[in-house]
């Protein structure tokens, strides 16, 4: 309780300093009381570095860019409440890439967050410093936001668990939007029963969210799911697992077969069939998803206009005072990094009406990702044996699988010394596998899955981990979890 924080907070202190992991931006130091249990022993409490751009009234809030390097928000998000209300302490917020925009975790204001397994690598993006305190033992839990894989793949750099649940059942309501079609709020821990507590403390509808996933559809599906996981019982026996054949992209290091390869025989052995399994329009989503993900993203950051609250650059000189426009300029110029302004003009440009000789860029960009996206749900609810709730002509599929598993990401963290030779592309395609789960609003857990070979000939040590992402259909985020449970 109390001597947890006072231990985590020691860590947390003695880890600040140049050669630290920097995956706190700020800290509460405060402890919390010790309230007693029924049994007059303090009472456990779930300590919890929360990524900074989830809004906390007692806490700064700068979503990693200097555009919020002032902001202290009037108000906490709904799951922070909802944590409290549980018993939870807040211990601080964590580094990210600002605005949730990056793989790797270098592009914050903050500056780099280091990979607690090997500091020479990178902590992964963007909810970094989240998957820095799991895995250097700086908190319980972490909660991180995941738009295109940005829980799970630095918790597959990291080695720690790392979900991303269904979109809608988590409430966004007091997160910073980046892309709020794909935006979710992410779990990180390095125990799954850690984790899945979490989650049953945060799923619930939110009046105040949207998006919120309502009432009667999540109990159209929690029935069908809690009926598969009793006939289950404590195994995984006749469970269906589809193994994807497009999840292997030439991209794809060898690093990343071996867990994958280890996890299929353990769930082989405990009496899982493997089914092998296509999803054709993968190979287009990562395409549509960097067009759909900056098209939002330009227009939900244009309110960082330095007028309203946020950072404003001060005037050049006299004459420019009344220029609005010039002001707006200014301060955005300074106030954004490469990687979001990149963003923001691919953004704009997608939504751009006008025609051109063959169509806008409007037609020819956004509203094509906008079809890919339907063809890579269709993908996803073609292979699955549980119907999609969330589609309009739900029909059970009996041929179907339960989950499906793949490496979560083409390789293990790169060295920072690589990524001087590197350009956005080869950041962009370290999405390529975690990108479909969230244009389809699945859930995705990635688990840390020993790469230790078992075959002979595979002894030599490898350098840094990959883990393997388990997917379920909408709403089967508590099977998603078991079978990650059992694989870890
Ligand atoms: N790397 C992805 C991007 O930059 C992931 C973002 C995320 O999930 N927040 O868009």
């Amino acid at each position: 309780p109390a001597q947890t924080a006072a231990k985590y907070l020691e860590r947390i202190r003695l880890d600040q300093g140049p050669e630290g992991l920097n995956a706190f931006v700020s800290v509460n130091y405060d402890l919390p009381p010790e309230v007693p249990g029924a049994d007059g022993t303090p009472e456990p409490r779930l300590c919890i570095a929360v990524k900074d751009n989830i809004c906390t009234s007692t806490l700064p809030t700068t979503a990693g860019s200097l555009a919020l390097s002032n902001f202290n928000p009037p108000y906490s998000a709904t799951i922070l409440h909802l944590l409290l209300q549980s018993g939870a302490h807040i211990l601080g917020k964590t580094n990210m890439d600002s605005f949730g925009m990056g793989s790797f975790g270098v592009h914050s204001s903050s500056g780099p967050v280091r990979n607690p397994r090997d500091r020479a690598r990178v902590a992964g993006g963007s909810s970094s410093g989240s998957a820095a305190a799991v895995a250097g033992g700086l908190c319980d839990v972490a909660l991180g936001t995941d738009t295109g894989g940005s829980t799970r793949l630095p918790a597959s750099y990291c080695g720690t668990y790392g979900l991303k649940p269904s979109y809608g059942l988590l409430s966004r309501h007091g997160i910073i939007s980046y892309a709020d079609s794909l935006d979710t709020v992410g779990l990180l821990a390095r125990s799954l029963p850690v984790l899945s507590r979490t989650f049953q403390i945060l799923n619930q509808h939110d009046p105040r969210d949207p998006t919120s996933a309502p009432e009667d559809v999540r109990q159209a599906v929690a029935g069908a799911a809690r009926e598969r996981l009793r006939r289950l019982g404590d195994g995984v026996k006749g469970l269906r697992v589809g193994v994807p054949a497009e999840y292997c992209p030439s991209e794809l290091s060898p690093q990343a077969l071996r867990p994958l390869r280890n996890a299929l025989r353990t769930l082989r052995r405990m009496g899982a069939e493997l089914v092998p399994v296509s999803l054709p329009s993968t190979r287009y989503a990562l395409s549509a998803y960097y067009v759909l993900a900056s098209a939002e993203a330009s227009s939900n950051l244009a309110r960082y206009d330095g007028v309203r609250y946020g950072f404003r650059a001060p005037a050049a000189g006299e004459g420019e005072r009344g220029d609005a426009a010039q002001g707006y300029a200014r301060t955005r110029t300074r106030a954004f990094g490469e990687e979001v302004k990149k963003r923001l003009l691919l953004g704009t440009y997608a939504l751009t009406a006008e025609r051109l000789t063959e169509g806008s860029a409007f037609d020819n960009y956004f509203l094509q990702a906008q079809l890919v996206r339907k063809l890579v749900k269709r993908d996803f609810d073609a292979v699955f044996s549980a119907p999609n709730v969330l589609s309009s002509l739900p029909a059970e599929n009996p041929t179907g699988v339960d989950l499906l598993l793949h490496p979560s990401a083409i390789g293990p963290a790169p060295l920072f010394s690589q990524l001087a030779e590197q350009d956005s592309l080869d950041a962009y395609v370290q999405d390529v596998l975690s990108v479909p789960a969230s244009l389809a609003g699945v859930p995705a857990l990635s688990v840390p899955v020993s790469s230790q070979g078992m075959d002979r000939g595979e002894e030599e040590e490898v350098e840094g981990c990959v883990g393997v992402s388990v997917v379920g259909q909408w709403g089967w985020d508590e099977l998603v979890m078991r079978v990650g449970e059992v694989t870890g």
